[in-house]
């Protein structure tokens, strides 16, 4: 009993599962057969196929890879391990390749607004927990995960990199400066950003770890 426990994933994904963001998001599309079964002999460059009994599963992701349609059966069971294991697999490697085009973009557009300029960025999974880094020679790494951020929150996490530039500590000339790029208090807006990431932290580590 309780190495089926073990198994049973923390979540499912199934038709219920949101990620709504303006850098990234999951759309569930119900077709009947005939549909999911042509668009198996279509041979769509950016779908992958997941193939259950007589029926199949379809990811479908748009060119620059910030919409990702599964498109199901109204009778698919999503209560299936392997199918689990290849939604969860796949869903990453989209949220991660959209990382890589969305998160250095919009840090070009922070650094021209701020005439604050890194010396390189990369975009590249870190420690559990870490979101970003600032080098002692001014290269920012992002964590891909920040990309089904919030908006606000994406933005402040690539701002706290880039107050590093500047201040390469945590001290209180550095929430000053971070304060000025925020236009805000740069503090009390991270604690109530964790809190409203808490309650979404669960899923998105499962998602992204
Ligand atoms: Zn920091």
């Amino acid at each position: 009993m309780e190495s089926k426990n073990k198994k049973t994933p923390k979540f499912w994904i199934n038709p219920n599962t949101r990620l709504h963001f303006p850098q990234f998001s999951l759309e569930w599309q119900q077709c009947d057969k005939c549909d999911l079964l042509a668009f198996c002999e279509m041979e769509h460059p950016r779908c992958i196929t997941y193939v259950v009994g007589t029926t199949c599963v379809h990811l479908v992701h748009s060119e620059d890879y910030s919409r990702l349609y599964v498109l199901y059966h109204k009778d698919q069971c999503f209560e299936n391990l392997r199918l689990q294991k290849w939604l969860r697999e796949n869903i990453r490697y989209i949220i991660t390749k959209r990382a890589s085009i969305a998160l250095p973009n919009r840090m070009h557009e922070l650094e021209a607004i701020h005439q604050l300029y890194a010396k390189d960025v990369t975009v590249k999974k870190m420690r559990k927990g870490i979101l970003g880094q600032c080098t002692h020679d001014n290269q920012i790494r992002l964590s891909p995960i920040i990309v089904i951020f919030p908006p606000a929150l994406m933005d402040e996490t690539i701002l706290h990199e880039m107050a590093h530039l500047k201040h390469h500590h945590h001290r209180k000339s550095f929430w000053d400066y971070l304060s000025v790029l925020l236009g805000c208090d740069a503090r009390e807006n991270k604690l109530l950003h964790d809190v409203a990431i808490s309650k979404y932290w669960e899923l998105y580590t499962f998602l992204m770890k």
